[in-house]
């Protein structure tokens, strides 16, 4: 997909990721959430280019309980999510959590999806270059799923979305950000329901596709609701 066609078809549902936190928080404040009694948990990936996202994330919420591993995904398991649980504030007897989980692509100045310039290098970058190794390992029909103990987060990514397509596809690096972006979220939302007793704590979960380009990143949610007091809200 070109850029061009891409803002078409999702220009309703796109952000300058600066104003895209201002706008979660804002959202999620008229259902009682706050800096002050919600821990954030975050979960992008490891690029630099991400990274805007968890500094926002903790100007606004405090700092944030990182759950991030390559690609978007995490892989901190269940030890993981209840450590970032168990240092939610307590306020009012209630916990409050809010998951900002991305996958992400980046979109050139030609606005070529998957690919960006980094700065002081000539070359061009893929990203997400986790996903841009498996789209790789993919079109040679490298399909092993056996982990390597000396790239485990790879072995991982490629295992858990091998899962997601279908034998003999090699999807581009925007198909591959909305299949990651599909299994974290779905992954994430799996352990929620096992650990989270919506009848003493709060949450929200907002998940999409962190975009690169060279102006600014910009964010396309594909799922952001949150659940207070047992009933679930869509925003
Ligand atoms: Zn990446």
């Amino acid at each position: 997909m070109s850029f061009k066609n891409f803002l078409k078809e999702y220009s309703d549902n796109i952000h300058i990721e600066a104003e895209f936190i201002d706008l979660t928080y804002n959202a999620l404040n008229g259902l009682g959430f706050s800096a002050d009694n919600t821990i954030a948990c975050v979960s992008i990936c490891r690029d630099e280019l991400c990274q805007p996202l968890a500094h926002m994330v903790n100007e606004k919420w405090g700092y944030a309980f990182i759950l991030s591993s390559l690609a978007g995904m995490s892989w901190a398991g269940k030890t993981g999510l209840l450590a970032a649980l168990s240092h939610s504030p307590q306020i009012d007897g209630r916990e409050r959590y809010v998951f900002y989980a991305m996958s992400h692509v980046a979109v050139d100045e030609e606005g070529r999806f998957g690919y960006c310039k980094r700065p002081g290098r000539q070359d061009q970058s893929p990203a997400c270059g986790a996903l841009d190794v498996l789209r790789e390992h993919l079109a040679k029909g490298q399909i092993d799923q056996e982990i390597d103990i000396f790239d485990i987060e790879l072995s991982l990514v490629k295992m858990r979305l091998l899962e997601e397509i279908t034998p003999g596809d090699t999807p581009d690096l925007f198909e591959l950000a909305k299949i990651s972006q599909k299994a974290v979220q779905t992954d994430l939302e799996r352990s929620i329901k096992s650990l989270i007793d919506t009848s003493k704590s709060d949450y929200a979960l907002i998940s999409g596709i962190q975009i690169h380009r060279p102006e600014t990143n910009y964010i396309l949610p594909l799922t952001f609701y949150a659940v207070a007091n047992g009933v679930k809200f869509d925003f």
